[in-house]
């Protein structure tokens, strides 16, 4: 296999991948479109608020807004659209940022969205020097908790599209924008992981933010889209905070060309292949004792399903978090989509395969589950201990 050389060479575990689109595994696999694009412009130099006007023009034929750009990361995006929401086209306020007194500076946003992506949403936003205003309570918002929390000082409300955001009890989106635009506030969409590139600026976004290095398979990178004035606020922030979050030329050209081979992908084919791998995951495990197996849809409509594992430690000999970590172990470690695990069950997401990989996984859940069954003893750790054990692995490193 030439493509995990690399690894190899530098003794980096070669990582099968059915977590997801996932930072702390590399993303996603950059389509060839975007390498070959990348390649080409690495070398050359270019005038980057011209690279940037013709990003604006694609991001506009995909997303029916009037403007874009393209920035680091979805979370950059996040803190240049709160920040843009600040300052507009003040270039002193936006030299000033983060200290910004006199302004609009809070930002309002759902209990239930403050959630966690590796990093707070709300530190995304804190970043420009904004307050942030919680509303609601984690598990319920109503429209009089937001309108009570509008003030002359309100800057923008940001809304997170994610399975991580409570499910039940919020505001939804279009009822949450007519609100703010009733009281003219403009309205940041977070929609990093979403496939849909039109449906919230059709709901009534202001800004929508997308990440370019998961469903798309960019490079690392950001998509802002939106209205025109709030989307060149937001890119003046180059020339403030976002300097730190600095696009390359390869990039911005790069995540344009996952753009364009998205509008071209065969969407249909995918989901078949993605089908078949999940009834041969589904098929290949039922029957086992103490494990069920089911397809599960994705929790915020995008377009595929993931294969459920529950397990029954009394039956099945050994906990999901234990599977879950017996099957990262080793020298082909494959990392499964854990965020649940201590329900009992884990999930395999089958976007991130290489051909073949599939079977690989199946071998290997197979070997797992019959090591446990045949163990002398049953592989039952405390799930307490594991997550006192987590933090305390990530405090060592580099060690
Ligand atoms: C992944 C994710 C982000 C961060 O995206 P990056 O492009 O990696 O910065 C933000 N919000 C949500 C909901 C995400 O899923």
């Amino acid at each position: 296999m030439s493509r995990s050389d690399i690894r190899e060479r530098l003794q980096l575990r070669p990582v099968i991948n059915v977590a997801g689109t996932m930072t702390y595994l590399g993303s996603s696999i950059v389509v060839p479109e975007a390498i070959e694009a990348m390649n080409q412009i690495l070398p050359e130099f270019v005038e980057m608020a011209d690279l940037q006007r013709h990003a604006s023009k694609v991001i506009s034929r995909l997303t029916g807004s009037e403007a874009g750009f393209i920035t680091t990361s979805c979370a950059s995006g996040i803190s240049m659209a709160v920040a843009g929401c600040m300052t507009g086209d003040d270039l002193l306020a936006i030299e000033k940022l983060p200290h910004y007194r006199g302004g609009k500076n809070e930002v309002i946003v759902q209990a239930g969205h403050m959630v966690n992506f590796g990093a707070p949403v709300e530190q995304a936003i804190r970043l420009t020097g904004a307050e942030v205003v919680s509303i609601g309570q984690a598990t319920s918002c109503a429209p009089y908790q937001f309108e009570g929390a509008i003030t002359e000082r309100t800057a923008a409300a940001v809304y997170v599209i994610s399975h991580h955001v409570v499910h039940y009890g919020q505001l939804p989106l279009p009822l949450f924008c007519e609100i703010a635009h009733r009281h003219g506030v403009p309205v940041i969409v977070d929609a990093a992981s979403e496939y849909d590139l039109r449906r919230f600026l059709d709901e009534g976004a202001d800004i929508v933010l997308y990440s370019g290095h998961k469903f798309l398979g960019g490079p690392t990178s950001g998509i802002v889209a939106g209205h025109k004035d709030q989307v060149r606020h937001a890119w003046l922030q180059n020339r403030g905070l976002a300097r730190g979050m600095k696009v390359g030329k390869e990039n911005i050209i790069g995540a344009l060309a996952a753009l364009e081979a998205w509008e071209k992908r065969d969407h249909q084919g995918i989901r078949l292949r993605e089908k078949q791998i999940l009834q041969l995951w589904e098929k290949g495990l039922a029957g086992r004792v103490g494990v069920s197996v089911s397809l599960e849809p994705d929790p915020t409509d995008n377009p595929l399903d993931r294969c459920k594992i529950a397990l029954n430690p009394k039956l099945a000999r050994i906990t999901a978090w234990d599977f879950a970590a017996e099957l990262a172990a080793g020298s082909l470690p494959i990392i499964v989509r854990d965020h649940l695990v201590e329900h009992g069950y884990l999930y395999l997401d089958p976007c991130n395969l290489h051909p073949e990989e599939e079977h690989i996984v199946l071998k290997r859940i197979i070997e797992v589950l019959d090591q446990a069954a045949n163990a002398p003893t049953a592989r039952v750790t405390s799930w307490q201990e594991r997550v006192a054990s987590k933090q305390k692995a990530l405090l060592q490193w580099p060690d």
